[in-house]
Formats: structure tokens, sequence, C-alpha cells
């Protein structure tokens, strides 16, 4: 920006677009402030956030045990190298061993994000086995990443066709037990699953599909890894939702949700899998530094002790129940589970929607053409949910209206910056 005199300062639209890498489409809004699920833009104009950084924001956003645990930590120990064991990394080992069930025999690597989760599970899996079982088995249509090993386990051959050649190895299944009975044989080292396909549209695993895989793919000696990166933390009304299906997986993936914001990704593992990574086969130059383990394990600490796994579930059926008494004729149904809901809509017009509800001051997002997501602080109450029932609904009344004035051209981009 430019305040010389005689200079008319740029807007942020212009910074943006002469700054940023191309990679996304414009920005919907300059933020600058949040509190709880309210954020402001540059403007002073409040939004209520039904998106959550994408099921980051747990919390809420500036959330006091948040705020406090940055600042306490920074002013202890900021970073080290993981040379070191810090205090902070060892407590959020201990606690996501506890909350995923682990027992002893578990073990936690921290990275920086979800890719890095994923990263980590991918390098498991080749190390499961090695050249005898160089297959990899994961899920059409869900989404681990946008690093060129995760892209690769991504089944979504537009977001891989640009970067071809994949990293090899990984084939792509029907989400059918079927598909996976006749896939399957003793070279395959792992079925990676994303419990609930988020960036798909907040789809689903048929009933039965984890109890299944689970007994599959112990059956032929190959590793069940499961994606809870969007899943994880208590958002879906269990702090894992593979917990839903009663199972053991041999390793899950988180990141999103379990630092409110402070960037974190781990990979916890089970059982025999524990034991499969040895020196020099892994590592990461910030990861679990004291300052992401500190805040992340103030976060789960706060889920914990305020009961918003349950409250997911409440909130979530709630919710549901406000989307249907809205009645919208352009809305089909929910999705999903707790506090990760899907609203499938009978036209492609979820762009048009996320772009009324900003209107009205309501953030929520299009995972799909024709599915609204919604991954809200699980920290919600009445309050925000009746707002949420106001806003919502004016935001379908207006594309209800556009549709009836120019019906089949109401349709706007959907692509997700995730
Ligand atoms: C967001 C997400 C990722 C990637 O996480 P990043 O932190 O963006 O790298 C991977 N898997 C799932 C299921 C996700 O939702």
């Amino acid at each position: 920006m430019s305040g010389a005199a005689g200079v008319i300062a740029t807007s942020w639209k212009d910074d943006a677009a002469r700054d940023l890498v191309l990679n996304a489409g414009e920005r919907y809004a300059l933020l600058t402030r949040g509190e709880g699920a309210y954020l402001w833009d540059d403007e002073g104009t409040r939004y209520l956030d039904f998106l959550g950084g994408i099921a980051v924001v747990s919390l809420g956003h500036a959330h006091p045990v948040f705020v406090q645990a940055v600042a306490d930590q920074a002013a202890t120990l900021g970073h080290v190298s993981n040379y070191f064991a810090t205090p902070p990394q060892l407590g959020l080992a201990a606690r996501l061993k506890r909350l995923a069930g682990t027992g002893d025999a578990g073990r936690v690597y921290f990275g920086n994000s979800g890719a890095e989760a994923n990263e980590a599970a991918f390098k498991l899996a080749r190390l499961h086995g090695g050249a005898d079982r160089p297959r990899v088995l994961a899920l059409k249509q869900a989404f681990h990443g946008r690093t060129m090993g995760t892209l690769a386990l991504t089944g979504k051959p537009a977001m891989q066709e640009p970067f071809q050649p994949m990293v090899p190895g990984v084939e792509f299944l029907d989400t059918t037990v079927a598909a996976l009975e006749a896939a399957i044989d003793d070279r395959v080292a792992a079925l990676f699953v994303e419990p609930i396909k988020g960036e798909a549209g907040v789809l689903e695993l048929p009933e039965g599909y984890l109890q299944a895989a689970r007994e599959i793919t112990a059956r032929h000696g190959a590793l069940l890894i499961v994606d809870e990166i969007q899943t994880g933390a208590g958002r879906t009304g269990a702090w894992f939702a593979f917990q839903h299906a009663g199972i053991t997986p041999d390793a899950i993936t988180v990141a999103k949700g379990i630092g409110n914001g402070i960037p974190i990704g781990a990979l916890v593992t089970f059982g025999a899998a524990s034991e499969l990574f040895y020196p020099g086969t892994h590592g990461s130059t910030f990861g679990g530094n004291p300052l992401a383990t500190a805040v992340a394990s103030a976060v789960l600490d706060e889920i914990e002790r305020a009961g918003l796994v349950e409250a997911a579930r409440d909130r979530g059926a709630q919710i549901r129940g406000v989307v249907d008494r809205i009645g919208s004729p352009l809305v089909e149904g929910c999705r999903g589970q707790g506090l990760l809901i899907g609203i499938a809509l009978h036209h492609p017009v979820a762009g048009a929607v996320v772009a009324a509800a900003q209107q009205h001051g309501l953030i929520i997002n299009a995972a799909n053409d024709s599915t609204i997501r919604l991954a809200p602080a699980l920290t919600i109450g009445d309050v925000e949910i009746d707002e949420f029932e106001t806003l919502f609904a004016k935001a379908l009344a207006t594309v209800e209206d556009a549709l009836l004035l120019d019906a089949p051209t109401a349709h706007h981009s959907t692509e997700a910056p995730a």
C-alpha cells in the first residue's frame, strides 16, 4: 500500500491480486479480528462463522485458553529442534495416545499440517512390507492433501492431472466392501480411509464399512490408516470418527481441530505399526515444537473439560433440526456427523448460497456444487444457532428468488481452498 500524497491507496484486493500466488480464487473478504463464533472485516462488518477455518477453530476465535497457552509457552520455550524432548511434546503425545485409545503400544509423530501427517503415514505404509508390499489402496473422491505424496493418495483425477506423474503404487477403489475384497491381496501395504469425505461433500462411509475394512486388511496383513484430519478432535461427537465404529486401526492422522489455528499435525500409531519407523527415516524441523504442542494440549484439555465432544453431537442435531425447520425447497437434507455437516441441495447452487450468506453476514462453505459444508466451533450455543437460522434462511431465500428469475444459470465457482 502506498500512503504517498497524490497516490490513491490500493485496495486489499489489488494487493492480493498482485502479491499472492495464483493458486486460489479471489479472497472473499479482508478479515481483521475474531471472537468466539464471530469475525470482523476491515470495514467493521461482523460475520457469524459457521466454517471455523474449515474445521480448525474448535474453541472459537481468540478463546482465552488458546490465547493464554500461546503467550505462556512463547514466553517459556518456543523451539529447540528434535535433538531434544520438551515437556509439552511429551504431554501431547501421551494425551493423543489416551484419547485415541492406543494403550501403551502407541506412538506419535509430529508434523505441522494435515498433509505432513499423511506424508508420515504414507512412509509408514512403505516401511510396512517394503518391496513385498508395493500396493497402497485409497478411496475414490477421498482427500488426503496437496503435497506430491498426499496428492498421489487423493482420489480426484482432476486434482492430480496437472502434476503427473504421481508417486507410484496407489490404486483407487469404489467405497464398497465388495470393491475392497476384490482388490486386496498380500502385496497391499495399507488402505487409507477418510471416515467422512469432507472435501468431496461430507459423504459418509456405507454402514459397516470400517468394521469390514478392519477385518479384511487384518486378514491380508495390510495396515488400516484412518485420516481423521477433518473428523478428529471431537468434531463428529467422538474424539475420533473411527471410534463410532468400535474398531482399532493401525494408524490415524490428525491436524486441523487439535490446534485451534496453531499449525500442527500428527500421526498416531497403534500396536505393531508403532515399531516401523527407525532412526533417520523421518523428521521435521518444526514438528512437535514446544509452542505448537503446548497449545494443542491446552486446546484438547479445554475440549475435554468443557464437554465439547458431547456438545458437538447435541449441537449438530440441533442444527439439523434448524435446517429442517427452515424447510427450504432448495434443501434435500443433511449428511455428516456431529458438527461436520453437509447440507445437500437439489440444484448446483452451493456457490450462490455461500455468496448470499456472506452478504447476510454468515460464513459457510461449498464443499461441492450442490453441498454446503458447516464446521463451526464446538463452543457454539443457542444464540449462535438462532442467528444461523435467521441468516441461513435469508441466504436460501435470496437464491430461491434468483432461481425463479433465471433458473438454469444460478451457478458460482465452488473451488475449495483446502
Ligand atoms: C484438510 C485435510 C487434509 C490436509 O490437511 P492440510 O493441513 O491442509 O495439509 C488431509 N486430509 C483431510 C481429510 C483433510 O480434511
